[in-house]
């Protein structure tokens, strides 16, 4: 009889950042440790860390009843790409939320999130898919998350802000609060420098630094 299987997809530095999180939160469901692997599709080497690595090809070959993956790719646009893959060779998303991490009330959450340790997501939030928050990060109430959406750690998201798909928030920036009805936005694809403190909305595909954060000329 088979069982589950489950892959991080990535072996470089996100990946190996996850992969212990989804180790404790499977552990805890009963998986073993053996039945969760790196996927990478450039291995560097067999194993890593103490898991197989293995190619996609190989990973959807394993015996397995049921296969899930969570997409470990800080690069947005692969995350974007790589789930069609999954859904396309029948593999099941796969969320990875730390033990410490704490979600309050009224969090609506997409598939593939990836909730590093101390992260906190207060009440009243909507996110999409494939959201990464990295160690620390926080997201206050009434906030707005689009798709494949990437804060680095430490990013400090306050309440009323919209984000849209694809933002890239660099570790330690903060972003001010918005107002209900009038909400702080940052366009989709728009790029936050690492410390950037954002007083007022950042256009779509714009990148960002600075306090008070500014566009960056040929950026
Ligand atoms: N990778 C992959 N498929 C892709 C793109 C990237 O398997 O389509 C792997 C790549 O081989 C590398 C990892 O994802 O091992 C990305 O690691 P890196 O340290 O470059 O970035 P990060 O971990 O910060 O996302």
């Amino acid at each position: 009889m088979t069982t589950p299987f489950y892959g991080i997809y990535g072996a470089g530095g996100c990946g190996r950042g996850i992969l212990p999180i989804a180790r404790e939160m499977l552990m805890v469901q009963g998986v073993p440790p053996k039945r969760l692997v790196f996927i990478d599709d450039a291995p560097a080497a067999g194993s890593m860390n103490g898991h197989a690595v293995m190619t996609f090809d190989e990973f959807c070959k394993h015996p397995a009843s049921t296969r899930h993956a969570a997409l470990a790719i800080a690069n947005s646009k692969v995350r974007e790409k790589l789930s069609l893959v999954l859904t396309e060779r029948g593999v099941g998303p796969l969320s990875v939320v730390a033990t410490n991490a704490i979600i309050m009330d009224d969090v609506r959450i997409g598939d593939g999130a990836l909730l590093s340790p101390f992260v906190t997501l207060t009440s009243n939030i909507k996110i999409g898919r494939c959201f990464h928050a990295n160690l620390y990060s926080y997201v206050e109430h009434d906030c707005v998350i689009g798709d494949y959406v990437t804060f680095a750690p430490s990013v400090k998201c306050n309440g009323n802000v919209v984000i849209e798909d694809h933002v890239y928030i660099g570790a330690g920036a903060v972003i001010k609060q918005g107002q209900p009805g009038r909400p702080l936005v940052v366009g989709q694809g728009a790029i936050v420098g690492m410390g950037a403190v954002v007083t007022k909305s950042v256009a779509p595909g714009v990148t960002v630094a600075g306090n008070p954060a500014k566009p960056m000329p040929g950026a």
